[in-house]
């Protein structure tokens, strides 16, 4: 086993870091899969959930179940509560003094398309510009290809260099007289590279185009603060941050969320309709119409919680030596080849092994109890641009251990044996 480089990387504990009393609190970690204890490493796919967030959900569920801002009822004012102070939790979260400002939504996805099809049908006319990155997931960038051909307008691309960096002069240069927006990601989720992103929301306001971070991955390994960074609009997915699937948050600049014309129709989005005229419910409410995912909303809450509590700076620690140790262990690896060099990486390592493919890898991964992912990543552009159609892809959460490390690093060497 040493000499597969696996023993000599023994993390010397951190004393302010207890990552088995951390894992003891997600019962999925416990649970053998394929008769192996599980290596999760698919955590930019989506993260697992904590106790605490399972059971928010279910107390909801079993005390408080009722619809939000609409019965005069004891249960209905109790879901409201829970369900506005969670907004509070995530302005928190985001470092915003105004609660109003974020709406829930889905997750990035939705938040996305709400800006892109209100924000952007206003703001966007034949012969504009948006601007978006190579570095972005698809969600970043078809809700936009979109808008353009809505509007004939077009959708320029800032490059990346060899080694998945944002070319910032080339930035500057497409930042243009027509550019009404520009949408770029926090961190690539397919190679984790960090984007100096107040830099680039600088030079965006610089020109006076407004700026769309797409949070998905940054939330859960750097958070964001509106204020300090001067973003317009950020979104983010709980899903990734330890909380439940589909619930989200955009959250906005309350000027641009004022001027933005209502996106769906429906209940709680109005102050009154009739045949002839409905009038618009006051933000967040204009922004959400329907029935909100409220459960969600709250074990979302929950989630922000449980990761103030451990805080994001000793989360994001952890993260960062583990992933100098991976990317150690896997350096190692004769015909291992990286994908990516970013000056600053969080959360994810892409590789390739020799020219076995991804899913192949994937799946002998599998019967060894390690889940990554195998594929695009949904960032086809940015795997083109590196030649690749597909890569593995590790990606690191609070919870995960030099263990899973080692996990993977043997999964890996019976990758090769398989294909010598
Ligand atoms: N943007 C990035 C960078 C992502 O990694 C993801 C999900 O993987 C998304 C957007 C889309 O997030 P969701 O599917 O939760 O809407």
């Amino acid at each position: 086993v040493a000499a597969r480089g696996i023993s000599r990387r023994e993390t010397p504990p951190r004393p302010d870091y207890d990552v088995d009393a951390i894992r003891a609190q997600f019962p999925i970690l416990s649970r053998p899969v394929r008769g192996k204890p599980l290596a999760y490493l698919d955590n930019a796919a989506t993260s697992q959930k904590p106790r605490v967030v399972i059971d928010a959900i279910r107390r909801y569920y079993e005390e408080d179940n009722a619809n939000v801002h609409r019965g005069v009822h004891l249960l209905s004012e109790r879901a409201t509560r829970a369900y506005e102070e969670s907004r509070v939790k995530v302005a928190r979260f985001l470092g915003a003094g105004d609660p109003h400002e974020v709406i829930f939504v889905r997750g990035t996805t939705e938040a996305i398309n709400l800006v892109a099809q209100t924000f952007g049908r206003q703001r966007v006319g034949p012969g504009d510009e948006v601007l978006v990155t190579w570095l972005e997931h698809h969600s970043n960038i078809v809700p936009w290809q979109l808008l353009c051909q809505e509007k004939g307008a077009t959708l320029k691309v800032v490059p990346v260099d060899d080694a998945g960096d944002l070319d910032l002069d080339a930035l500057d240069r497409l930042l243009g007289p027509r550019t009404r927006i520009l949408a770029v990601t926090q961190v690539s989720n397919a190679l984790g590279t960090v984007t100096p992103i107040a830099e680039i929301v600088a030079r965006a306001h610089a020109k006076g185009v407004p700026v769309l971070v797409d949070g998905a991955q940054g939330a859960p390994h750097l958070g964001f603060d509106v204020g300090l960074v001067g973003a317009d609009f950020y979104a983010f997915s709980g899903h990734k941050v330890y909380g439940p699937t589909g619930i989200g948050a955009l959250w906005g600049r309350r000027a641009l969320l004022e001027e933005m014309p209502p996106w769906q129709g429906g209940g709680d989005m109005i102050l009154s309709v009739s045949f002839e005229k409905t009038t618009f419910n006051a933000l967040p409410y204009k922004l959400e119409a329907g029935t909100p995912n409220i459960s969600g909303a709250i074990g979302l809450g929950a989630a922000l919680d449980w990761v103030g509590e451990l805080g994001l700076e000793r989360i994001a620690a952890h993260e960062r030596a583990l992933i100098k140790e991976a990317h150690a262990a896997l350096s190692e690896i004769p015909g291992l080849r990286l994908v990516g060099a970013p000056r600053e990486r969080a959360g994810v390592l892409s590789f390739l092994v020799g020219d076995v493919h991804p899913h192949d890898a994937g799946t002998i991964l599998d019967r060894h109890g390690v889940a990554v992912r195998a594929g695009h990543h949904c960032a086809q552009p940015l795997l083109a641009r590196f030649g690749v159609p597909a890569t593995l892809r590790a990606s690191f959460a609070a919870y995960n251990t030099t263990r899973d490390v080692d996990q993977l690093v043997r999964g890996l060497h019976a990758v090769r044996d398989v294909f010598a």
